[in-house]
């Protein structure tokens, strides 16, 4: 018996190519496509910032606006429709205080608030559709609102009553913490306090994961982790009692998006057959880099945000050690906290022939980073799920990265003998740990035909959508038996 294809509602702070802040943006901007590629209707929501033009997206405003139950219940949202890919609905929230005023997506003092209201909006916009979704499918803590008002007050309408929820953890690191007066604000008063919560606080990510019928975090390695006191984030006493409902779904990368065979910012396209004209785009690379044109020695490339989180106290001082006792070049690109800029200029500084720091955000010059470079390095203190490393993989750039989260369940340590390896991977969160990984890769390298199959192998490796939008639908219909 073939089952019948689902309704889903998915709310998202952020989807590409409308606003993108992060990786939650490439998720948004692909999962949907491809759950609609396997014959389920689903459909975005998500605010309209003052970026999002009406024009460049074609804007078509739906019915007249209508109210929204927050604060003294003043609050007016419109409608607004378009589509993602060529037949995925989206429909964007306008309310020009919140969201259409605002030239960014967070960052505001009053994110909690904008939040709760885009919840609150998204409950009265649904009554307007006549669509009844079977499952919505919320992201992170802007979204979480959604699930907590069904839990706590949706049962009692019959429009809501069955419809089921998923909410998806792709970074536990923002919370949105905010006073209980948000409760009232939101009118949702109901809602009691959880201990993980701080006395007198309101946690929209806690009451997300103690309200939604599922919880999912984007890798299984991440959703193990985030049970620990370490990497928990203090809401571990709760996932800890919600563990039966917490599963891992990797999230998947734009195979269209990211294809080395047809990348127009790469200069010289290549696929796996013909890896060789990779050394091609290195010398590029090495010119725009203003360094020594070599085909003889190793180039090392980073893409990454300029953040503790992704291993940046490890780099310097790794980097330090190994420029050091090896020839080898490094191009690093990233942009972000200015105790890194410093760090990296000065790494550069001292090593002006081996070294080039581009600090700043570059497409283009990332996707020719990972078209060019020999290793990709990705030391990741957390890493809910990483892109960089899938990109490198597909683009024949090895990726050497720290054993956590994504980075665990993707790229698999190469040893000498076995043949499986697509890369090379470090736990202790010290230069050490980081060196020692870098060194095997060096040796590893010299062995051309071993490094070779490396690279194929990892370009070989799927980690296409359609995996994990299957293991989603999956999700969507346990929600539902379980709702
Ligand atoms: P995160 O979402 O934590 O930043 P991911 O690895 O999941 O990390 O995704 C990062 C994405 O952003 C990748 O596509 C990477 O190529 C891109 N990126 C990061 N920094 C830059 C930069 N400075 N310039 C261009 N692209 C960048």
């Amino acid at each position: 018996m073939t089952e019948r294809p689902l309704k889903v509602l998915f709310l998202t702070a952020e989807a590409v190519p409308f606003a993108k802040v992060g990786g939650l943006a490439d998720v948004a901007g692909s999962l949907p496509l491809a759950l609609r590629s396997l014959g389920h209707d689903v459909r975005v929501m998500m605010p309209r910032y003052g970026t999002i033009s009406g024009e460049r997206f074609e804007l078509v405003k739906i019915g007249e606006r209508f109210p929204v139950p927050v604060g003294a219940g003043r609050e007016h949202i419109h409608l607004m429709a378009t589509t993602m890919g060529e037949d995925v609905p989206v429909y964007l929230l306008w309310n020009e205080h919140y969201f259409t005023s605002r030239e960014k997506v967070y960052g505001f003092e009053d994110d909690a608030q904008r939040f709760t209201v885009f919840g609150r909006g998204v409950i009265e916009a649904i009554r307007l559709l006549d669509w009844q979704p079977d499952v919505i499918h919320a992201n992170d803590w802007h979204t979480a609102v959604v699930p907590t008002w069904l839990d706590v007050s949706g049962w009692r309408e019959p429009f809501f009553r069955d419809i089921a929820t998923l909410f998806t953890i792709h970074n536990l690191a923002y919370q949105g913490i905010t006073g209980r007066l948000i409760l009232t604000f939101a009118q949702m008063e109901e809602v009691k306090h959880l201990s993980v919560e701080p006395p007198g606080a309101v946690n929209w990510m806690a009451q997300g994961i103690a309200h939604s019928d599922l919880i999912n975090a984007v890798s299984e390695r991440y959703a193990e982790e985030i049970l620990t006191p370490e990497m928990g984030m203090g809401l571990e006493p709760l996932l800890e009692q919600r563990r039966d409902r917490l599963h891992g779904i990797l999230n998947g990368l734009d195979y269209d998006e990211w294809n080395p065979v047809t990348d127009p910012n790469v200069p010289h396209n290549f696929d796996i057959h013909s890896l060789g004209r990779r050394a091609a785009n290195r010398t590029a690379l090495q010119q725009q880099a203003r360094l020594p044109i070599r085909s003889d020695v190793p180039l090392l490339g980073m893409v990454t945000r300029l953040d503790h989180v992704k291993g940046m106290d490890l780099v310097a001082p790794t980097l330090n050690r190994l420029l050091q006792e090896q020839d080898v070049q490094c191009i690093i690109l990233g942009t972000g906290d200015p105790r890194y800029h410093e760090a990296l200029k000065a790494l550069q500084e001292r090593h002006s022939h081996q070294v080039r720091a581009f600090l700043k955000f570059d497409e283009v010059l990332a996707r020719r980073i990972y078209a060019s470079a020999d290793m990709f390095l990705m030391p990741s203190l957390v890493e809910p799920c990483g892109l960089g490393q899938m990109i490198a993989m597909r683009y024949g750039c090895v990726p050497v990265v720290r054993e956590t989260g994504g980075l665990a369940d993707t790229v698999i340590d190469h040893r000498p003998g076995r043949g499986h390896g697509t890369g090379f991977v470090f736990e202790e969160k010290t230069p050490e740990g980081f060196l020692e990984a870098l060194q095997r890769a060096l040796e590893t390298y010299e062995d051309r035909e071993t490094w070779r199959a490396i690279q194929m192998r990892g370009m070989a490796s799927d980690f296409s959508w359609t995996a994990s939008a299957k293991a989603y639908v999956g999700l969507y219909r346990s929600a539902l038996s379980l709702h």
